[in-house]
């Protein structure tokens, strides 16, 4: 889904809307670690290459010491989304297209069986408790936001659990992040700051001045993607149907659209089957 969702990026990063290509750094241990990752897909080849330490133009004697310790080095163009303009953009383009907004608490689907004739469970980890899916693992992320940093190289240790972006439209930069299975608090630990900024310490150097805070979410961990759907009985005898939509662990930006287009074909061919057009 995460590569369905680059010919969208790729759209995105052509408008003004805090998606942007930037380059990055990955440090695997081994071969095996790097076959491992996303970026082992046929389709990742055209976004990545492998370097040696030798490349790291800029780098201090540190951070090529750091860089040493890994076997394989990938430089990458990847897509950035910047939260704080993506977000508003995405939510003013619902708005454009006649999206409404209720903010309620649902206790079950069937409170919406008799309004609404399709139904998107978008309840991230909460799907647990929705949907009754014992397999989500809820997964607590915690990571640091650093302002007024001199521009970097953006990093990423799979070992360690760390990266290390730069956001040049919001002038930070974004140490994360924690990976805490079944653990729901989502007010933020000192220990976890600590430990972030100590990993990061070569690359972003702390001080209490530059670092402006901590932020918590809960990823909706699970073993795959849960596209599933299901069908309904409305009042009237009319079908309904229920698409779900979550499990994307710490993925939901990266495959959002590719999952919405996944949605999108299923909402189409089930309305061409009940001979109508959904008005989308
Ligand atoms: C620290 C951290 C770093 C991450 N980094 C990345 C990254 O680099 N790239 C990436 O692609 N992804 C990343 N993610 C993952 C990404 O943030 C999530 O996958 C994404 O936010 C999931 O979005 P969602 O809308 O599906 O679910 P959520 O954001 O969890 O939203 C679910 C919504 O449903 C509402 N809801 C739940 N139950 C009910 C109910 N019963 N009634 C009414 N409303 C309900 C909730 O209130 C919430 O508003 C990261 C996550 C964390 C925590």
């Amino acid at each position: 889904m995460c590569f369905s969702s680059l010919p969208y990026f790729s759209d995105l990063a052509e408008k003004s809307c805090g998606v942007k290509k930037i380059g990055a750094f990955y440090f695997f241990k081994t071969e095996a670690d790097f076959q491992k990752s996303g970026f082992n897909h046929p389709l990742a080849k055209q976004f990545i290459k492998k370097i040696t330490v030798d490349a790291l133009e800029y780098w201090t004697l540190a951070q090529k010491q750091i860089a040493r310790a890994y076997n394989v080095i990938v430089q990458a163009e990847i897509y950035l989304a910047e939260v704080p303009y993506y977000r508003p953009y995405l939510w003013q383009d619902f708005l454009n297209m006649g999206g409404l907004f209720e903010n309620k608490h649902i206790a079950s689907f069937s409170a919406l069986y008799a309004k609404h004739p399709i139904i998107l469970n978008c309840s991230g980890w909460l799907s647990g408790k929705l949907k009754m899916d014992e397999g989500i693992v809820p997964t607590r992320g915690q990571s640091e936001i650093l302002i007024n940093m001199p521009a970097g190289p953006s990093c990423h240790f799979p070992d360690l659990g760390l990266y290390i972006i730069h956001r040049p439209q919001n002038k930070d930069c974004i140490l994360g992040a924690s990976h805490q299975e079944y653990d729901e608090e989502t007010t933020a630990r000192f220990a976890d700051s600590e430990q972030l900024l100590a990993m990061a310490q070569h690359f972003v150097p702390y001080s209490p001045e530059t670092h402006s805070g901590s932020l918590v979410g809960i990823r909706c961990g699970r073993a795959d993607v849960c596209l599933d759907t299901e069908h309904y009985s409305r009042p009237h005898g009319q079908a309904g149907l229920i698409l779900h939509n979550y499990g994307h662990s710490g993925s939901g930006f990266s495959a959002a659209w590719g999952c919405a287009e996944h949605i999108l074909n299923t909402i189409k061919a089930s309305a061409a089957s009940q001979n109508c057009t959904p008005a989308i």
